[in-house]
């Protein structure tokens, strides 16, 4: 066939889309999608055809081709993807999977019509945040309490509410920054306070902070180092004593705790980490942290303390711009609730599960992983092995968790080839690479994934 005779086989839009294909496409795809990918496929075997190639371009061949493009032009952007990484709270990955209950509480209240901001008892306009306030009153032991859309919104708000233009007094111990978007110095600047350092970055002092207390000081800040450590010689001076001079100086004591843990890890290997509770019990003024840490329910900052800081807060402006939306609401809301039962939440809290899952059950896991692999046994030297995962996050730095994996030592292609194609894959896979072996961390792949990873993986070995 000449390029001539191939080209006049093309078919036009307006065939393909009078088509029997077309019409099955319009029933169930948006009309535009579907004629973006027509007009694609069209100018790609256009190209291919004056190329030279020899294409068989009647609709009926094209067809599959199109259909894979509406396809692809109809997926969704933000999709699943299987977390083999280990590392539980991954910010890159969404964080924290949230619970069936949050979940299922998101959608009832997603479907209807709520008491979002609405008394039934009195038939009068509610406040937002009056819904939570007593769940997370009752496990934390606070006076009040009010929600905005992440921690670094809670503590911006605590600065702009307290500190606009006054001193703030913070250790250079505590000057962190988490994933390189929230650094405290940085977030100062914007709320329009002013940052008081004091001491050194590994000792600081309680004279050092008395020092620099001066007539413009409205605040002392502490501020959880979550990511990392300072070992060695080294000094902080704990909440209790800063509330001292907190109080002799009438100045309120926020503590910034970042994952804000609720039950005591402490059976879990994971030490010092204070629990939100024990903060509150020291009488701090305000406390905040996040909501998708280790809490494991949906982004967003959550601030406890003093029932007339915490309503002044509420005052602000500024709220209205942070206000959590009422998925977030529900699902907070049920996450919170979990933890009334406290063996239950360790359960049915996806991010805490993970965390403490007990290494046998982990490893039986990573034998099933290994199990399910079989296919690929002649191409890859897979082997079940011990390994560390971490708590990620900005959590638990200096902690490394018992684990197992399952090791892929591919022989036909390199382990970086190996990496990416399973990252490309349906769904994307995320594993580590280990010297000449890709690990696939059997603590947070969930059970109901295994079938899926293995196919993953086999394909990955196949294409
Ligand atoms: C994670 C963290 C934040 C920021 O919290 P987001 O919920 O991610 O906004 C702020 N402060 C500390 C100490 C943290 O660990």
């Amino acid at each position: 066939m000449t390029i001539q005779e191939q080209l006049s086989q093309l078919p036009s839009v307006d065939e393909c889309l009078k088509s029997a294909y077309g019409e099955k496409w319009l029933s169930s795809y948006a009309r535009k999608t579907v004629l973006r990918a027509i007009r694609e496929v069209i100018e790609s075997k256009r190209k291919e055809i004056l190329s030279g190639a020899n294409a068989d371009v009647t609709i009926d061949a094209i067809s599959r081709d199109i259909e894979t493009a509406i396809k692809k032009h109809s997926a969704y952007k933000l999709r699943p993807i299987i977390n083999a990484t280990g590392i539980v709270i991954h910010t890159n990955l969404g964080r924290s999977i949230l619970s069936d209950k949050a979940i299922e509480h998101i959608t009832t209240t997603a479907r209807s019509f709520s008491n979002l901001e609405y008394e039934i008892s009195t038939g009068k306009r509610g406040k937002r945040y009056s819904n939570i306030k007593d769940i997370i009153r009752e496990l934390t032991g606070a006076e009040d309490a009010v929600v905005v859309n992440n921690n670094a919104a809670a503590v911006l708000i605590c600065l702009d509410t307290f500190a606009k233009g006054k001193e703030v007094i913070v250790s250079r111990g505590e000057l962190v920054e988490i994933g390189g978007s929230f650094r405290i110095p940085e977030v100062m600047k914007a709320s329009g306070a002013i940052l008081r350092e004091v001491g050194t970055t590994n000792k600081t002092h309680l004279a050092d902070y008395e020092n620099a207390l001066c007539g413009n000081t409205a605040l002392l800040l502490k501020v959880h180092q979550s990511n990392y450590k300072v070992i060695g010689f080294t000094e902080e001076v704990p909440i209790e004593k800063l509330l001292k001079i907190g109080r002799e100086y009438k100045i309120p004591v926020v503590d910034d705790l970042g994952s804000g843990c609720m039950i005591n890890l402490e059976k879990y290997g994971v030490h010092g980490e204070p629990t939100v509770q024990e903060v509150v019990k020291t009488g701090a003024d305000i406390v905040t942290f996040s909501g998708d840490k280790l809490l494991g329910g949906p982004q967003a900052g959550i601030i406890i303390g003093k029932e007339k800081l915490i309503q002044k807060i509420q005052k602000n402006p500024l709220l209205r711009a942070m206000r959590i939306d009422k998925m977030t609401l529900a699902s907070l809301e049920a996450t919170f609730m979990q933890y009334l039962d406290e063996e239950k939440a360790m359960k049915e809290i996806p991010t805490l599960r993970m965390m403490t899952e007990p290494v046998e059950i982990i490893k039986k896991r990573a034998k099933k992983i290994f199990t399910s692999l079989k296919d690929i046994a002649g191409k890859a030297e897979i082997a079940v092995v011990p390994d560390e995962s971490q708590a990620g996050g900005g959590s638990l730095p200096e902690i490394n968790f018992p684990t197992f994996a399952v090791s892929i030592k591919p022989s036909g292609i390199s382990v970086n080839e190996l990496e990416k194609r399973l990252r490309l894959g349906d769904p994307p896979v995320i594993a580590r690479i280990k010297g000449n072996a890709l690990l696939i961390d059997a603590r947070t792949i969930q059970d109901k994934e295994i079938k899926s990873l293995a196919g993953c993986v086999t394909s990955a070995f196949n294409n």
